[in-house]
């Protein structure tokens, strides 16, 4: 089996609500898609949610956006993987390495291309390739984006209803606001349910940084995401920190968790398979994290159906992301099985909603991806 045609194309879903994070400019609901077919007709799909204006410590990685990673796929890594083998899928990420130094986003759409590509193949969901499941479900955090209090509060109490036991809170701009949301849904949601919250590198110095995790802690805050930035500054919070504090923007690769490791940066780590640069980069990540005993999540930049199987995938094969994960669940309009829990754009490019239980993702028993891909949907959608 060969490769034969690749071709990456923008797209974009409408959003439920507006959601923010600290330093987003734009609106979610941007992709990228790319199509991988292969000489015995098979295709494969693959998804990449670029940001120009998310990540890295200090400005050192490059932000990516749905013209770059299109460029990057059609122009450069298209004409170099055409008739090779679809399903070596580690070697196809040495080709894209040894022709460009990152660009991880447009790497992890062809990566998850190829994955699907290989699972349909031979008639397996991708777990099974990974090694198989290590848990039954994908337990969902719910994102509550940048809102005023009073909407952010509902928001986290109607997803809390529609069965989630995770949220995960936007903040970062305004410390006072944070601690009085983490306060007001502490005793709203009672003790079961973790409260996650996300600075996106928004409390400053680490002096500074430390006093807001504190008093977060006071208001009944589980675990803090990126309070600040860079692995130094990350380090000297995490050493001080009453909860786990995660890494995020400062862990992106295999070299990122080693660092983070030897630095003792966080207690945390949230994988992305696009800033890992897909399945093949993510591993690794999930293996150093593994190897430490450093518990991980999935999240992302609130992908689709594409994305989102791809993380479940993920997630149900490494014994490392045993975190609640920021993963959409997702459906076609007029079929999602929540109010508010894991429910960001009103439809999907798919024909089938996720099944859920008890707000977790159920596996997704399909070759590949494991799930259908609608391709009158795509083409609505459809926006380059
Ligand atoms: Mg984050």
């Amino acid at each position: 089996m060969k490769i034969q045609l690749i071709e990456a194309s923008a797209f974009r879903l409408p959003n439920r609500r507006d959601f923010k994070w600290a330093g987003l400019n734009g609106e979610l609901g941007h992709f990228v898609l790319v199509r991988i077919r292969t000489d015995e007709g098979i295709t494969g799909y693959g998804e990449s949610t670029p940001l120009p204006d998310w990540g890295g410590d200090f400005g050192r990685r490059s932000g990516e956006t749905a013209a770059t990673v299109i460029s990057m796929i059609n122009d450069i890594f298209a004409p170099a993987l055409l008739g090779t083998d679809p399903t070596a899928v580690t070697s196809a990420r040495q080709r894209m390495d040894g022709l460009v130094v990152g660009n991880p986003y447009a790497k992890c759409a062809i990566d998850i291309a190829l994955h699907d590509l290989w699972g349909k193949s031979v008639g397996q969901p991708i777990y099974r390739l990974l090694g198989g499941k290590v848990r039954e479900t994908v337990p969902v955090a719910h994102m509550i984006g940048l809102m005023n209090e009073k909407d952010a509060a509902e928001e986290g109490l109607t997803a809390v209803s529609d069965g989630v036991r995770a949220l995960q809170i936007k903040g970062g701009v305004d410390s006072e606001r944070d601690i009085r949301l983490v306060r007001t849904l502490r005793r709203e949601v009672g003790p079961g349910v973790t409260l996650r919250l996300d600075a996106n590198q928004g409390y400053g110095h680490p002096k500074r940084a430390r006093i807001v995790v504190d008093r977060l802690v006071d208001a009944g805050v589980d675990m803090v995401e990126q309070p600040t930035t860079g692995l130094s500054y990350l380090a000297e919070v995490t050493a001080h920190a009453r909860v786990p504090i995660i890494a995020d923007e400062s862990c992106w690769d295999l070299a990122d968790a080693l660092e983070v490791v030897q630095r003792r940066a966080a207690d945390c780590i949230s994988i992305y398979l696009a800033k890992a640069g897909g399945f093949v980069g993510a591993r690794a990540v999930a293996a150093v994290a593994e190897a430490q005993r450093i518990p991980c999540d999935i999240n992302g930049s609130i992908e689709s159906a594409i994305g989102n199987a791809a993380n479940t995938h993920f997630v149900l094969a490494h014994p490392s992301v045993s975190l609640a994960s920021v993963i959409p669940i997702s459906a076609p309009s007029g079929a999602h099985p929540y109010l508010a829990a894991g429910r960001y754009y009103e439809d999907d490019v798919i024909s089938k909603a996720f099944e859920v239980k008890d707000g977790a993702i159920l596996p997704l028993d399909g070759p590949g991806l494991g799930i259908e891909v609608d391709e009158s949907r795509l083409a609505k959608y459809r926006c380059d």
